[in-house]
């Protein structure tokens, strides 16, 4: 048993009759972690992805930390509005990974099976749900989440903030793209932003947002011109890594530590030496606690993941004079909240940009956002000849593992691209 299932178990046993005692574990695991990834020097790791590695860990422990400064969220919220009142954000499906991270999940799992949540729920909300079944969390003082991407999500923060007794802001995101639209989230943002005044007890500065969006756009064109150099060059990473890759582009993105990853990732692939192995896309989130395929990807020179398409769900330059406009447009014009050709399409510009060898689209347990439309996707790259691997599976719940089942069908596909070559 290696050394984070036997602290993981630790946590578990005092999780039903001494959350706090679980919760100062967690947190007392964050924190030495995080020394560890900022202080020693892990040689395997590039500059921006250690830089990553201690920014993600730090973002956990502080939203923990300093529940009276935090709000929770879903990945997809309009989180710079809450970064120019200085709140930490906090994201459900961080939080379900961090406690996967934690071999724990399971145990929380079951805590929320046990209030009658249908097993086929993601097992991103059913951990986060059991997590405060449990009184493992201390509750923020507020949520904000929205209804895009996520069909669970209303449903989840509704439950949470109910049985907290906290309070929680809901932004309705309309599915079609108009002016309309634009302006009826825009009306909402602006009532998010008298919400947050009276709960946080912070006036609202707008200067501040657009500072943030200024830093959106220059992370934004940071990386667009990454991807135009990835494609060439070598760029090992592990899974756990490409999912923190989401701090950046989502939890924190506008934040000085955001720019700040941006800046060192593309002053790492400027330096990197020449890639002679096979590119990946990933699509969707990745089960990075799999060992078999942190075998495959975890510091490779043979297959490494060289995007994530999550990353440019949403990177349309932001206009800084009309801040709350553009973070409102930002969330309609979210590829997600479109038709899956869409997505679709900006996965076949992804691949083309970062000369993909292959795509695997990963489909987790109950995200009906992910399985939907598979097959339009498949038939789009396939237009371009690329090989696409479908890969069901958890990103969460080591359970549903499937025995062995990743591993031979990841394997296989590395096969197929090799074999390519060879012919
Ligand atoms: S994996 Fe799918 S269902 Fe689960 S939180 Fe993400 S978008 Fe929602």
């Amino acid at each position: 048993m290696s050394i984070v299932q036997t602290y993981g178990n630790i946590i578990k046993k005092n999780c039903d009759s001494n959350p706090t005692t679980s919760r100062n574990l967690i947190n007392l695991g964050l924190h030495l972690e995080r020394l560890k990834v900022a202080h020693l020097s892990h040689s395997k790791n590039l500059p921006s992805f250690t830089y990553l590695n201690a920014m993600a860990l730090g973002m956990v422990e502080k939203g923990m930390k300093n529940p009276q400064m935090t709000c929770w969220n879903n990945l997809f919220a309009p989180v710079e509005i809450m970064e120019s009142f200085g709140i930490n954000c906090l994201s459900m499906e961080v939080l379900s990974s961090f406690f996967s991270g934690f071999t724990i999940e399971d145990l929380l799992i079951d805590a929320s099976d046990d209030e009658g949540l249908a097993t086929t729920l993601c097992s991103f909300h059913r951990t986060f749900i059991g997590a405060n079944n449990l009184n493992i969390l201390i509750p923020p003082r507020a949520s904000v989440t929205t209804s895009n991407v996520c069909d669970g999500n209303i449903n989840t923060f509704r439950y949470v903030s109910k049985k907290k007794d906290m309070p929680l802001f809901l932004v309705d995101v309309p599915h079609r793209y108009s002016e309309e639209s634009v302006k009826y989230v825009e009306d909402q943002l602006q009532e998010l932003i008298v919400f947050l005044e009276d709960t946080y007890k912070i006036r609202y500065n707008e200067e501040k947002l657009q500072q943030i969006l200024q830093r959106e756009n220059e992370s934004h064109q940071l990386y667009e011109k990454y991807l135009h150099l990835v494609g060439t060059k070598s760029m090992p990473s592990t899974l756990t890594l490409q999912m923190f890759t989401l701090f950046a582009s989502h939890l924190s993105i506008g934040s000085e530590e955001s720019l700040q990853f941006y800046r060192l990732l593309l002053s790492d692939v400027e330096k990197a030496p020449l890639y002679t192995g096979k590119k990946i896309l990933w699509v969707h989130v990745l089960p990075f606690y799999d060992e078999s395929l942190k075998k495959i990807f975890n510091h490779s020179s043979d297959f490494q993941i060289q995007a994530i398409e999550m990353n440019s769900d949403s990177n349309a330059p932001l206009d800084v004079s009309h801040p709350l406009n553009s973070v409102a447009r930002k969330l309609v014009a979210n590829v997600y909240n479109k038709g899956y050709e869409e997505k679709a399409a900006l996965c076949a510009r992804l691949a083309q940009q970062t000369k993909a060898d292959g795509v695997i689209h990963f489909a987790h347990w109950g995200c009906k956002q992910t399985s939907g439309g598979v097959q339009i996707l498949k038939k789009r790259l396939q237009e371009d000849n690329l090989p696409v691997l479908l890969l069901d599976g958890d990103a969460v719940d080591r359970r549903n593992e499937g025995k062995g089942q990743m591993k031979t069908r990841v394997e296989a596909f590395c096969e197929l691209l090799a074999e390519g070559d060879r012919r």
